[in-house]
């Protein structure tokens, strides 16, 4: 089976005035379809880094990442905001979600973006609202719904359109113990069923025990893979 991501050799190296930061210093990585990831490394090491440049968002300063068999680096900036609509969805650790539209409007934004019709987008929405807990807050701007309700939405918002493939970074990092678990459980349960891959970024051991490979980074480097069985 062909990895839906390889990453051969890649480098990032940040100039910061006299000074260069590697922010990553050689990974060759394979990432399968359908699997559940886990970058694990402490802060700084480089996870969100690696996150980035798969997702599209930046390029690295030297080696290649291939999204099924084609290097994402030779992509146009038009070519990648495709890429990330068709196939990406984010949950991030802020929610980032926008202030003055509601749980619903928030979850449409990205079948507003493929053009999808109102009628449709709405539907959809709803549907994703209830799968994930959140069937009567759908009206509810996002100041007016928990930590945890806001990033429910979030995921929502991620999932909505089937993307192949789901990044989170830290997505539990401004989350209680009970709601890390469940947010855990709804991300991995979705993603299981529907087949999609998943990265997922943290530092936080508890985390890594929902995925299928692990992978440590340290400073920039692979430090460990463990498969979990
Ligand atoms: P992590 O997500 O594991 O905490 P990052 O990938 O954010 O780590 O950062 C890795 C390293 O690269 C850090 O030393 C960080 O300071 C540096 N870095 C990240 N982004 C930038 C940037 N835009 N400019 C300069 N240095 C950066
Ligand atoms: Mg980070």
């Amino acid at each position: 089976m062909e990895p839906l991501f390889q990453l051969q050799n890649v480098h990032k190296v940040y100039p910061m005035g006299d000074e260069r930061i590697i922010a990553l210093d050689n990974i060759s990585l394979d990432f399968f379809r359908g699997k559940i990831y886990c970058l694990l490394g402490t802060s700084g090491s480089g996870k969100s880094t690696l996150l980035n440049l798969i997702a599209g968002l930046e390029k690295p300063t030297s080696g290649t990442i291939l999204f099924r068999g084609k290097p994402l680096e030779k992509l146009t900036e038009a070519q990648l905001a495709i890429y990330r609509q068709r196939y990406v969805g984010f949950v991030f650790q802020s929610y980032n979600l926008l202030p003055t539209l509601t749980a619903i409007e928030n979850v449409t934004l990205p079948l507003i973006f493929r053009k999808v019709p109102k009628k449709i987008r709405n539907l959809k929405a709803k549907e994703m609202l209830d799968a994930v807990g959140l069937a009567n807050r759908g009206k509810h701007k996002p100041s007016e719904l928990s930590g945890g309700q806001q990033q429910r939405v979030s995921i929502a918002r991620a999932f909505v359109n089937n993307p192949e493939v789901i990044f989170a970074d830290e997505p539990t990092g401004n989350l209680d113990t009970k709601t890390t678990i469940e947010m855990m459980d709804l991300i991995t349960g979705i993603a299981r069923e529907h087949n999609q891959t998943l990265l997922i970024v943290t530092h936080d051991l508890e985390i890594a025990d929902y995925a299928d490979q692990i992978v440590k980074i340290k400073d920039g480097n692979i430090d460990e893979i463990k498969e979990r069985l």
